[in-house]
């Protein structure tokens, strides 16, 4: 240990915290900066309360050189160019940048200039890394201490509200919010309206949701992660779990009754359960696979019989379908397999109103009308007959 800092403070003028760092690993409990003095002191280097020792060939001419040393004293650590020396300079500037962000905990990171990051390479190369503790660790944990003794803020590396990243090539932070989630379901009491951003629709389910939580959270975007999505002529009467996410909030405590009662004011989209989610949570329900029940208001060309309606029954089972006309154009033709798990009807007049249960990514308007012969079986085909869809509502979304 004694050997590679004698080596070091041979090769370079060291700080006390570069020539700790590089010993790190063998005591623990102390700082950086504390280990460094100490190895100074065992090789009788503590000549001044804050030396930075001048490069010296020779040891025996430490006593010689202490005079000098007082003049050296200006001279910067060679390993870190003075870097820990502007930390506190740095954490008030970072604290600067965080002001108007509501954050409980933050996370400090570092980006090293060329020059640092060349250096700590050749002195590796020189003493070797096996004790040693990479510069940005260090600083990153010593800017953080800085930073939380300046705010009251706790630093904590798995879920911080913001993290800051010390650039050193660009001298600059940059101060990244993680986004808010919330849990909640929706139902959509309109038609015509998309779930989100979709080419000419000014209004969007997103929209209706997002809004009040843009107001208070001040956020620079929004995405809605939902379980699936209806047509936009679809009504969704059901409750359709969803995860709203919040961009760069500045606010991140939020009252969900209040916000709930803003977006319940419209009279188009109403939610409900709110609560606090996470990003695991927009995995799960992108690849939840909840099987559905729908409401379809059928009108059919010719009159339909009672036998004809018993015969449908024969439609429950596997159902092949070739991607539907009406989405070829953003989807890739291919052929699946979907599972119509219940089916039945009731007469409306000169309609035929159907209940139907079926497997996450059926195309039910394209069960009824057969698409052509593009999905197989159908009601239209099997009744030779053909149909059109009147009216679509999603009526639930059964998660298990
Ligand atoms: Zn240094």
């Amino acid at each position: 240990m004694l050997d590679r800092a004698k080596r070091l403070l041979e090769l370079k003028v060291v700080c006390d915290h570069c020539l700790g760092r590089q010993v790190a690993q063998l005591t623990s409990g102390t700082t950086n900066d504390a280990r460094g003095r100490a190895l100074r002191g065992i090789l009788a280097l503590d000549y001044d309360a804050k030396p930075y020792p001048v490069k010296s060939e020779n040891f025996a001419n430490i006593q010689f050189r202490n005079k000098k040393a007082k003049k050296a004293k200006q001279k910067s650590c060679e390993v870190c160019f003075g870097l820990f020396e502007k930390l506190p300079a740095y954490a008030a500037a970072a604290v600067r940048e965080l002001k108007g962000i509501e954050y409980h905990t933050f996370v400090v990171g570092t980006i090293l200039s060329r020059p640092l990051a060349t250096v700590e390479e050749e002195v590796w190369e020189e003493i070797g890394t096996e004790f040693c503790e990479p510069l940005k660790a260090e600083v990153n944990r010593e800017l953080g201490k800085l930073i939380s003794n300046r705010t009251g803020k706790d630093a904590d590396e798995q879920i911080p509200d913001v993290t800051v990243t010390l650039n050193l090539a660009k001298r600059q932070f940059d101060v990244k919010i993680a986004s808010l989630y919330v849990y909640g379901e929706y139902q959509k009491l309109v038609r015509g309206i998309p779930q989100t951003k979709w080419d000419k629709y000014r209004v969007t389910v997103e929209d209706i949701i997002a809004k009040p939580f843009m107001c208070v959270t001040k956020g620079t975007g929004h995405s809605l992660h939902a379980l699936g999505r209806e047509d936009i002529d679809a009504r969704c009467l059901g409750k359709r779990p969803f995860v709203l996410e919040i961009k760069n909030p500045k606010k991140r405590t939020l009252n969900l009754t209040t916000l709930r009662a803003a977006v319940n004011q419209s009279k188009k989209v109403q939610i409900f359960n709110l609560r606090w989610s996470d990003v695991k949570e927009v995995v799960a329900l992108k690849e939840s696979r909840a099987e559905k029940s729908y409401r379809v208001l059928v009108r059919f060309k010719k009159p339909v019989t009672e036998k004809d309606l018993k015969m449908l029954k024969k439609l429950v089972g596997s159902i092949r379908q070739h991607t539907p006309t009406r989405v070829l154009h953003r989807r890739a033709n291919k052929l699946r397999r979907r599972r119509l798990c219940s089916m039945m009807w009731k007469r409306k007049g000169k309609d035929v109103e159907f209940t139907i249960r079926g497997e996450a990514g059926l195309y039910v308007k394209e069960l009824i009308t057969g698409d052509n012969g593009r999905t197989q079986p159908s009601a239209a085909g099997l009744l030779k007959n053909p149909a059109v869809v009147k009216a679509l509502d999603v009526i639930a979304i059964h998660r298990n």
